[in-house]
């Protein structure tokens, strides 16, 4: 349920409200906008008497919200979310270029690649150090020691960091990470997504191999139900028939996902379509569908690439893509 307060309402009357509402055991969610404010409350609302409420002088008016997600509804917050990571704005017309390898190499490896991705205007630096593989044959990630390089090259470069995470023991190790992800494996673990949503760190979630956009924002809300609201979504593609491409990138989900949430919005076209040559036009699709950000996997020798190295692409693919994807976004401002 949402009480949307008039305009001339007082601090002092709105306080009251809250409490009144919070001693009938609700939650109670503000939203300040421009031009109103919005009391989301969570909980059993079975018992508020909407008319009751409706009728107080502070009320404008009181709506029912259907939809199980709550906080990362648009009705419990109306204006686009803005997640601030260290001086990047990512929605709210912020735009987010990530950029990185799909695994941390070496020191040499991410140096070279953060300085580069930089240069071409790249705003966060992504790197995996614990890698989700489908073989237990396959390279692992550099794991802490990833996690250390990716530092360094934070400290290098002034570029915050985006990195997963898998397992909540590991958190202690993810002190200083910007941007913690969640792969699309992990999208419904669900004691992930609680221990994530229990620190303050930018989190960005991806979408789940064969998971709706319901399902997304059900597992948005297991974060942001545990406080932390720095949700970030990210479309990479999911399942289909269609096996010529890695996965199906689903670009409808940004239009989509903006009506029924708030949350920023980033699209992942390298793991989407998995082919390196599809990358680009896909990243100017997503920025023209009115995308926040998008992540790009860059790598300064696909080739040898110990993961994704077919989607990958070379510093100086990567910078056309950016300069392009701005071309884009000014297209359509
Ligand atoms: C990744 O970003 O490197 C990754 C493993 O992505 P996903 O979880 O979308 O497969
Ligand atoms: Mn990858």
């Amino acid at each position: 349920m949402i009480t949307i307060l008039k305009a001339d309402a007082t601090k002092q009357q709105r306080d009251n409200l809250i409490q009144w509402f919070e001693s009938q055991g609700l939650k109670v969610h503000i939203s300040k906008g421009e031009f109103q404010t919005v009391l989301g409350l969570v909980g059993d609302t079975s018992r508020v008497d909407e008319s009751l409420v409706e009728a107080l002088e502070i009320v404008e008016r009181v709506t029912r919200v259907t939809e199980s997600y709550k906080a990362a509804n648009r009705k419990f917050h109306p204006e686009d979310t803005v997640v601030e990571v260290g001086d990047v704005k990512i929605g709210g017309g912020g735009f987010a270029m990530i950029a990185g390898p799909c695994s941390v190499e070496s020191e040499a490896q991410i140096l070279e690649i953060a300085r580069s991705v930089k240069a071409s205007g790249a705003s966060l630096l992504r790197g995996g150090a614990f890698k989700p593989r489908t073989s237990p044959y396959d390279f692992q990630g550099m794991r802490a020691e990833g996690l250390e390089l990716l530092l360094e090259a934070k400290e290098a470069t002034g570029m915050p960091i985006v990195t997963e995470i898998m397992n909540a023991d590991h958190l202690p190790l993810f002190e200083n990470v910007d941007v913690i992800q969640i792969g699309a494996r992990n999208m419904q673990n669900f004691e992930l997504l609680k221990a994530v949503g229990r620190t303050n760190k930018a989190i960005l979630l991806k979408r789940g191999l064969a998971n709706t956009l319901k399902e997304l924002l059900m597992s948005a809300e297991y974060i942001m139900s545990e406080g932390n609201e720095n949700v970030i979504l990210c479309e990479r593609g999911i399942r289909t028939f269609e096996t010529y491409t890695r996965n199906t990138l689903d670009l409808s989900a940004i239009p989509a996902l903006r009506e029924k949430t708030h949350l920023p919005i980033v699209i992942d076209p390298s793991h989407a379509t998995g082919r390196a040559s599809l990358v680009e036009p896909m990243a100017l699709a997503a920025a023209a569908a009115g995308a926040d950000g998008i992540m790009i996997e860059v790598h300064n020798n696909p080739e040898q690439a110990l993961c994704d190295g077919a989607q990958s692409l070379t510093p100086a693919q990567f910078d056309r893509l950016a300069k392009r994807v701005l071309k884009v976004r000014e297209a359509i401002l």
